[in-house]
């Protein structure tokens, strides 16, 4: 069922009253559900195990999400035995049936929106508004995807082959096989929803790996796929950890592609392991990586200043900073540099840092690990550069204007912070710090804010403001970056919109929500039949 052209998803709008009380009804659902226990899935079989995942509220450490079944290298075996079967039935099912499922999929997620975001903010820390795009770019992943198969499918009607004298041509985009998907924690509903089911409507079997901080929104969406019609064993659902399973199932012979989104260091581990060719394995393995970013907003004196310091600040806090798109950068030209850091910092002390299910603009960060990792970007830009905002740990709880004991809570709070005079060449500008950490840095003019930008190893995301038309031209040649905006935040990707994926050590440029996408997950045949 086909429903026209694809369109995006709209969003929520919380200002609306019955918008808002519809959510803190969903979040009243989601909390009945707190430390519920949820098995593996491998093919028809539900799992539980010993040992387990524990997912917690980053938002508030007492309250245990959800206990999550970890499987060992047993069970991940087991699972692709699994994979290997239902992948036999699921490559033949016709890509129109295959597509259904995803239309499925998306309406019952429309229909349920507002707990999948609740169970989300619960488990991850995004607010109202993070949660709920999130949620509506799970749905323009399966809508997108599902209409792409299709149109693949149809590829000789649209695109077809030079007829040779005496022969009937046709291309058919088939699936590769079984694939590990290994999904991140930051957006938990969205990209695990969108790299499942791009390789699932390929016609390929997975074995997702959910994040180990977000696998009770990962069983959430693996559940809906079932209820939308996906045989058992399309996708079998096996947390774990990635050095006892991630490792294995990436080396494994059987494996055809593995399709990772997360930091560039386990991107690259990723990508040494499946290079290697294991003994009896008859293929060399396809590797579909999103990694990180040290993405950057450049600002010259022709800009609208305050459109420029508002997109800064939404770019470089949004989710607090925990996005491979986050403007964690700014590069502002010398004469206006002073007035966008005033305002910048204006802005940013505005931001109420709080409880996601109060709808703070800055919740938590996602856990202990990467909590003293930031804290400790933040010791270090004291050294690189000037503070104007935030600095450390946020206190968060009755001093905030809490109204109950009940309503106290600790977590992974950090302030927006915000530093200026940062060298171009210091850690600060070149690390990717996935927290609220903002650096800015002085330029003499436009083209030196040009060349640092482009002084990275990664390149996904970049901003030029300006209003000057020569200068937007030349930005659009130099800009080195996968997602290139101009007058806008360099955050919030849309699906069909902005395919999104970076160049350079950002990954392979595997342009998620674009046109190419699902061909990273097929493979062509051209036949030829002698008339
Ligand atoms: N697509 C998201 C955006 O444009 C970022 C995805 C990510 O952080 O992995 O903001």
């Amino acid at each position: 069922p086909v429903s026209g052209p694809f369109v995006n998803e709209p969003f929520t709008d919380f200002s609306l009253e019955e918008n808002r009380v519809a959510m803190e009804a969903a979040i009243a659902r989601a909390k009945a559900s707190l430390g519920a226990e949820y098995p593996l899935r491998i093919g028809a079989e539900r799992i539980y195990t010993a040992e387990k995942i524990v997912s917690v509220n980053p938002g508030r450490l007492g309250e245990v999400v959800g206990r999550v079944s970890k499987a060992d290298r047993e069970l991940a075996e087991r699972a692709m035995q699994a994979a290997l079967a239902g992948f036999e039935t699921w490559k033949r099912v016709p890509a129109r049936e295959r597509a259904a499922v995803l239309f499925r999929a998306a309406a019952l997620l429309r229909e349920r929106k507002h707990d999948f975001s609740a169970a989300m903010l619960l488990e991850s820390g995004k607010n109202y508004a993070e949660a709920d795009a999130d949620t509506a770019e799970a749905i323009d992943f399966l809508e997108f995807y599902a209409r792409e198969m299709i149109r693949l499918s149809r590829i000789n009607e649209t695109m077809p082959l030079t007829q040779a004298p005496g022969e009937t041509g046709e291309l058919r985009y088939i699936p590769l096989g079984v694939g590990v998907v290994i999904p991140p924690w930051n957006f938990p509903l969205a990209i695990c929803a969108g790299m499942t089911s791009a390789a699932v409507v390929s016609g390929n079997a997975v074995l997702l790996k959910p994040a180990s901080a977000t696998p009770v929104i990962a069983h959430k969406f693996a559940e809906l796929m079932e209820e939308a019609g996906l045989p058992p064993g399309v996708i079998n659902y096996v947390p774990g950890s990635g050095a006892e399973i991630g490792d294995y199932l990436t080396s494994h012979p059987k494996t055809r592609f593995v399709s990772f989104t997360g930091s560039k260091e386990v991107g690259l581990h990723i990508s040494r392991l499946a290079a290697e060719a294991a003994p009896r394995q008859i293929w060399i393995k396809r590797l579909v990586a999103e990694m990180g970013g040290k993405d950057g907003i450049v600002v010259d004196e022709t800009a609208d200043l305050d459109a420029a310091a508002q997109a800064i600040v939404a770019s470089a806090f949004g989710f607090q900073g925990q996005k491979c798109s986050a403007g964690s950068r700014a590069i502002v030209v010398e004469p206006v540099y002073d007035e966008i850091a005033a305002k910048v910092v204006a802005l940013t002390k505005r931001l109420a840092v709080g409880l996601p299910e109060r709808n703070c603009a800055i919740g938590p960060v996602i856990d202990e690990a990467s909590y003293r990792r930031i804290l400790a970007y933040i010791e270090l830009g004291k050294e690189e550069g000037r503070l104007l905002a935030g600095g450390g740990p946020a206190e968060v709880g009755r001093a905030e204007g809490s109204r109950t004991e009940a309503d106290s809570c600790d977590g992974y709070y950090i302030q927006p912070t915000v530093f200026a005079d940062v060298d171009g060449k210091a850690r600060l500008m070149q690390e990717e710090i996935f927290g609220p950490v903002l650096a800015i840095g002085k330029a003499k003019d436009w083209r030196e804010a040009i060349a640092l930008y482009n002084d990275t190893e990664f390149g996904l995301t970049g901003s030029f403001f300006s209003s000057d038309e020569g200068r937007i031209e030349e930005a659009l040649e130099t800009m080195h970056c996968g997602n290139l905006y101009v007058n806008r935040k360099c955050t919030g990707a849309l699906v069909g919109a902005h395919p999104f994926g970076g160049f350079n050590l950002s990954g392979t440029d595997s342009k998620a929500g674009g046109h190419d996408y699902l061909l990273l997950f097929t493979q062509a045949k051209a036949i030829a039949v002698k008339k």
